[in-house]
């Protein structure tokens, strides 16, 4: 039989050939790049991955570094998602710019063997050497980031031990008299497993706040998702009619929200305006000794240096962005804010945060067999386990659910910084670090 390193190694030559071999390659089925595999023949895992945006990825490369612990045999690891198209990044954010540095991507791509693999095989120029082309230490557009993840998921998928399933996962079950779980497929089938990762993201928070649904007022809704993509949002407005758009929040997605506003505004929509409507002032991450405050809540990158000298309260009144954006304080005030500023509006976005998708449903039979019941469940941020809600919640009596996992965006570390202030660490090299720190914990027998 052929070492497993050495199939890779052919499989990814064939994965990293060039689009125009890969779709040959496609069609040719046999030999295909991507091998996805009906549910069916799918009766024992390893452990499966829900999810391929850069969480999945991460917790893919970093299981594989595990797979004697995984006892893979002749099981495979499982990676399963309804397009194998990198997330978020790729799918929404690709004309965003990114708020970490173009070598933290570089460095992602090189911190596990799987993924030295990939970038060994991929036929120059590639996603990487496009990344390594550009200034390390400043930012990216991230379809930079994006086209990396893709080149990553198209060498995961052919490495022997990885099995990509296209669809949902739509239910766990745990049998607590085996400790095995079976994992329901959106195509009625289903696979065993001992292990299950959940990667599946996040999404912006579309719920009007409570302030502005009271007013009743008609506003157009702008997703946030649009307003991140210069090209989708200049189609949103009528170029020639008067339009004001609300903007609430002043996070870093607020922020290049109001960049491309801007930039509409003093181009193509010249009848455009925006109201800012915020309750913080700007927060910016700061580069201390071998550390950085705010790290995961403050500005950075191309959003700091707009925000620093156009939006603060110092260099607001002298940039040109005053004569198309109103500021309107709504702290303390949020009713009275929204209620004398709101009508002049004919647009809304929102820029609130960021919530998880929903999950597949996750269940339990217990010790004495019987009916699958739902699991409560409250997730650990520091070893990326889950634990049922309603016993203690003090760490070593947790009642931690054996197998049950999860990383990226939905499931982030929680750090604290030397300050003492805590957030929680989303980006990849942070899902890298978070997830490369767990993992050994996660594959003990
Ligand atoms: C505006 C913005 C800018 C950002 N900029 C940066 C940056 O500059 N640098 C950086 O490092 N990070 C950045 N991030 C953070 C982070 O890297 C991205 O949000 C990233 O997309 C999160 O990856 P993820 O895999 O956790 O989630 P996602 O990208 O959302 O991927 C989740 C995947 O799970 C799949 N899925 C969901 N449910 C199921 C299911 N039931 N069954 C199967 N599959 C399922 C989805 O189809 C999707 O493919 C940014 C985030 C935002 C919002």
């Amino acid at each position: 039989m052929m070492p497993s390193s050495q199939a890779f190694k052919i499989r990814l030559a064939y994965a990293t050939r060039g689009l125009t071999a890969a779709s040959h390659l496609l069609h040719h089925g046999k030999h295909s790049p991507y091998r996805f595999y009906s549910a069916a023949s799918l009766p024992s895992a390893s452990a499966v991955v829900v999810g391929a945006g850069p969480g999945g990825i991460t917790v893919v490369g970093n299981l594989l570094e595990h797979g004697a612990e995984l006892q893979t045999g002749q099981r495979k690891l499982v990676w399963v998602d309804p397009h194998f198209q990198g997330g978020r990044v790729n799918s929404r954010y690709r004309e965003v710019p990114s708020n970490t540095k173009v070598n933290l991507f570089v460095q992602f791509a090189h911190e596990v063997s799987s993924f030295k693999a990939i970038v060994k095989a991929s036929p120059k120029p590639n996603a990487l050497t496009a990344l390594q082309d550009l200034p390390q230490d400043q930012g990216c557009r991230l379809s930079y980031a994006a086209d990396m993840c893709l080149m990553l998921t198209k060498g995961l998928a052919v490495h022997p031990q990885v099995q990509s399933h296209q669809g949902e996962v739509t239910s766990a079950t745990l049998d607590e008299r085996t400790n095995i779980w079976t994992v329901g497929f959106d195509d009625g089938q289903h696979v065993t497993t001992s292990k299950i990762a959940l990667c599946t993201g996040s999404s912006p928070v579309s719920k009007t706040l409570p302030a502005i649904e009271k007013l009743h007022q008609s506003l157009a809704p702008v997703d946030l998702d649009v307003a991140l993509s210069p090209s989708i949002l200049a189609e949103t407005f009528d170029p020639v009619a008067n339009t004001t758009v609300a903007v609430v929040g002043a996070s870093h997605s607020a922020i290049l929200v109001l960049m491309n506003l801007v930039k509409l505004a003093s181009s193509s929509h010249p009848h455009l305006r925006i109201k800012w409507f915020t309750r913080n002032e700007l927060r910016y991450a700061e580069y201390m000794d071998g550390w950085i405050l705010r790290d995961n809540t403050g500005l950075k990158g191309q959003a700091a240096d707009w925000a620093r000298q156009n939006l603060d309260n110092e260099t607001f009144p002298d940039s040109p962005v005053s004569k198309v954006i109103t500021k309107v304080w709504t702290a303390g005030k949020e009713e009275e804010a929204y209620k004398a500023e709101l009508p002049g509006c004919t647009h809304i976005v929102q820029a609130v945060g960021y919530a998880r998708n929903s999950l597949p449903r996750l269940e339990v039979i217990g010790k004495d067999g019987g009916d699958a019941k739902p699991l409560q469940l409250e997730y650990d941020n520091l070893n990326g386990r889950f634990y049922k809600t309603g016993g203690s919640n003090v760490e070593p009596e947790r009642q931690y659910v054996p197998g049950l996992f999860g990383a990226g965006i939905a499931f982030p570390e929680r750090v604290t910084d030397p300050h003492g202030n805590v957030e929680y660490a989303v980006g990849f090299w942070k899902f890298m670090k978070f997830v490369k720190k767990v993992v050994p914990g996660w594959v003990k027998p």
